[in-house]
């Protein structure tokens, strides 16, 4: 089998032959499990591997079709691969039935924790967290872009958190390709979390959760994201090199959880990156409210439909 005769998304849905091998642009293409595709270049280069997930939330479908697109183009190029890649379709059963997940939001499970739950997506983030260290421990050095869609607009139409993990390390890698991605804006997230990024970038990797537009259904257009099958295309060939495109860099100010008892969000027509005046009110619970407190910030993944304990938004600054 290779993926000319089939595609990424329907082989990672309806597996057919785990463990089947094909070769592909000098590479050798494997599907290790369901939705876990590695390739490995036959002359590898000393280009640092690189891990693509999309689908963790499973109604995220622009990431999951612009991969499923660009690994058929790389599949019927004739450019050699030239740096390891694992590609992942993180929910497979969630990504059928069109939605977020199924019971559990698998980007909150990828820690020790998952090890003895039984729910499916602490199963899955098992799975993942399995072939992602196998992958890390042979390529120690690299990069992973976990590919989503945001559930609200925004007025950065592309951008990036880069996970706890990765404060204080040089990112020049990571942020290059940020601008080959055409990503406008990156925040640089300060506390620890149990997503996909933060699980590689404590194992050593440049990590991102990389946001790219809204939420869409399978049938709207992902046109203005095909330039990226290029530069998809450039990460598997090569280095990345100059590029003009520059994004603003903010940090969060503090993260808003939700609080026990009585919980509201008090703000009308949110939209992600949106500057506030200052005093604005966000949300009021039982014995505290929040506000924005300085001119300017704004807010991020504002969700209230959360669990208790959970994030309900964070609070970004533009970089000085
Ligand atoms: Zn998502």
């Amino acid at each position: 089998m290779s993926l000319s005769s089939t595609s990424f998304l329907t082989e990672s849905l309806d597996p057919t032959e785990m463990g089947s091998e094909f070769t592909a642009a000098d590479a050798r293409f494997c599907w290790l499990d369901q939705g876990v595709l590695s390739i490995e270049p036959n002359q590898p280069s000393e280009l640092p591997a690189a891990i693509l997930t999309v689908g963790v939330h499973g109604n995220e479908t622009v990431p999951i079709r612009l991969v499923d697109h660009w690994l058929r183009e790389l599949c019927a190029g004739s450019t050699p691969i030239s740096r390891p890649l694992l590609i992942l379709l993180g929910n497979p059963e969630a990504v059928k039935i069109g939605e977020r997940f199924v019971e559990h939001n698998l980007n909150r499970l990828f820690s020790v924790a998952s090890a003895d739950a039984t729910a499916p997506e602490c199963r899955r983030a098992v799975t993942l967290m399995g072939w992602v260290q196998q992958f890390i421990e042979r390529h120690p050095d690299g990069l992973h872009f976990d590919m989503h869609s945001t559930i609200k607009g925004s007025d950065q139409d592309r951008f990036a958190i880069i996970p706890d993990a990765c404060q204080g390390r040089n990112l020049n890698n990571l942020l290059s390709w940020f601008k080959h991605f055409r990503v406008d804006a990156w925040v640089q997230n300060i506390s620890p979390a149990a997503t996909f990024s933060s699980f590689t970038a404590n194992l050593g990797y440049q990590s991102a959760t990389l946001e790219l537009g809204q939420v869409s259904t399978l049938n709207d257009p992902i046109d203005r994201f095909l330039p990226l099958v290029d530069e998809l295309n450039r990460l598997a060939y090569g280095a990345g090199g100059v590029c003009e495109h520059e994004p603003t860099g903010f940090h969060v100010v503090r993260e808003i959880l939700k609080s026990e008892g009585e919980f509201d969000v008090c703000l009308e027509n949110f939209v992600n990156f949106r500057r506030l005046p200052m005093g604005t009110l966000i949300a009021r619970g039982a014995f505290e409210e929040w506000r924005i407190e300085q001119e300017g910030d704004a807010l991020l993944f504002l969700n209230p439909a959360v669990p208790v304990g959970h994030r309900v938004a964070l609070v970004i600054r533009a970089l000085a």
